[in-house]
């Protein structure tokens, strides 16, 4: 337990998204349906996974609409987040997936009734210390091979015993987490790892004959979770409208047009110029001219998320046409090449993910130029842009 101090924690980076010239549009139609599709094709329970602020699509919103259709359940990340759902009238249960870190976390946790993630002796001995005559319920998070949190299998006498010991401390869910559901190479320890995760929940059973089971991500659900049944699913990027699965042959037929992408990103166009033959642009001059070049200049850059490392590899959507980068990436400004859009105009929305016509932005795709992953550009550009819901 640290002692860092007790204020509520600030959740979401409001003062920097205010100011950033870019702008976020989440639409929670396409959230809702994907929670439907998800639902329905794979006919589990599903506990929505909305850490770090629903993975920078705003946690208040996104859990109002998916309470709306059904939700009973959410795992969030940190108990903060879970007290400012209960602040905003969510009545669900709620797991914290990083469980208390603090005296106050364990002190919001049992005031708000927040399940928290429990994966040591020394959690457990913490949270019965703070619990008075409250009875808590707690998910227990074992370790089947992430190596990360959680019990091991080989402490299950110790914790039965444990909580046989203190009932005041009560066994809610089971859970694990799985590291590799999303790797054509990682069939085998997902296996593993549902193996053991079924062996502990059999014995768990034996004792809480009504704890509920968690284990399938977004990937584990899609591709694994025929193969030992579980209470409840938590799915988090294939609910934003991201395939898991993308680019593996583990892909089930119809994900891909099945799952809507749920945010996009827009940056205003500042100024068009013509870069003229032999001419370099940004610092360092990094891209030279071999022709004359129609230019764009966009208020986007690194400040706003959209990170250097994307210089000279990122692709911008301008009425429906892609636009590449040019040189690179500055803090708050980027240049694209225009040539095929020259129409474009000052003032208008240019696209950074998503975006109209044929060829919207993936996320899968920008992550890639970035060398990252879609749940990395999700949580950046969500968190210090200006969000706007439709
Ligand atoms: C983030 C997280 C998930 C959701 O994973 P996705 O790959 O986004 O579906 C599920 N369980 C735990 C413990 C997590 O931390």
């Amino acid at each position: 337990m640290n002692s860092r101090n007790n204020e509520p924690r600030s959740i979401s980076a409001l003062d920097t998204a205010l100011q950033s010239p870019a702008g976020v549009i989440i639409n929670l139609d396409a959230l809702e349906s994907n929670y439907r599709y998800l639902c329905k094709h794979t006919g589990m329970t599903l506990m929505p996974v909305i850490k770090a602020d629903a993975y920078g699509h705003g946690i208040v919103p996104c859990a109002q609409r998916l309470a709306a259709a059904g939700a009973g359940w959410f795992a969030v990340g940190t108990v903060a987040e879970a007290g400012l759902l209960r602040e905003n009238g969510i009545g669900q249960r709620l797991v914290s997936l990083l469980g208390c870190l603090t005296a106050a976390d364990i002190d919001l946790a049992i005031n708000r009734k927040v399940i928290p993630f429990v994966g040591s002796f020394e959690q457990l001995a913490a949270i019965s210390a703070r619990s008075g005559n409250n009875q808590v319920k707690v998910a227990l998070k074992f370790n089947t091979g992430m190596n990360r949190l959680g019990f091991s299998l080989s402490e299950m006498g110790e914790l039965i015993q444990w909580l046989a010991q203190h009932p005041g401390v009560e066994p809610e869910l089971a859970a694990s987490h799985l590291a590799s559901a999303d790797e054509n190479g990682g069939i085998e320890q997902t296996d593993n790892q549902i193996k053991t995760f079924k062996i502990i929940a059999e014995e768990l059973r034996r004792n809480y004959p009504l704890i509920k089971t968690s284990l399938y991500n977004s990937a584990g659900l899609l591709a694994h979770a025929h193969k030992f049944k579980t209470d409840l699913a938590r799915p988090g990027l294939a609910l934003y409208g991201s395939n898991p699965l993308a680019g593996t042959d583990l892909n089930q037929p119809g994900t891909d047009t099945a799952l809507k992408p749920v945010m996009q990103v827009w940056a205003p166009l500042v100024q068009k110029r013509l870069l003229r033959k032999g001419e370099g642009i940004s610092y360092g001059a990094t891209f030279i001219a071999p022709d004359d070049i129609h230019v764009a200049i966009v208020a986007v850059g690194y400040a706003q998320g959209f990170s250097r490392g994307l210089s000279g590899k990122a692709e911008l959507n301008i009425r429906g046409v892609r636009c590449p980068v040019l040189g690179r990436v500055c803090m708050q400004l980027v240049a694209v090449n225009i040539n095929d859009v020259p129409e474009a105009a000052e003032g208008e929305r240019v696209w950074i993910l998503g975006g109209p016509g044929a060829r919207p932005i993936s996320a899968a795709e920008l992550s890639a130029w970035w060398g990252s992953i879609p749940y990395e550009v999700f949580c950046l550009l969500g968190s210090v842009n200006a969000r706007e819901y439709s």
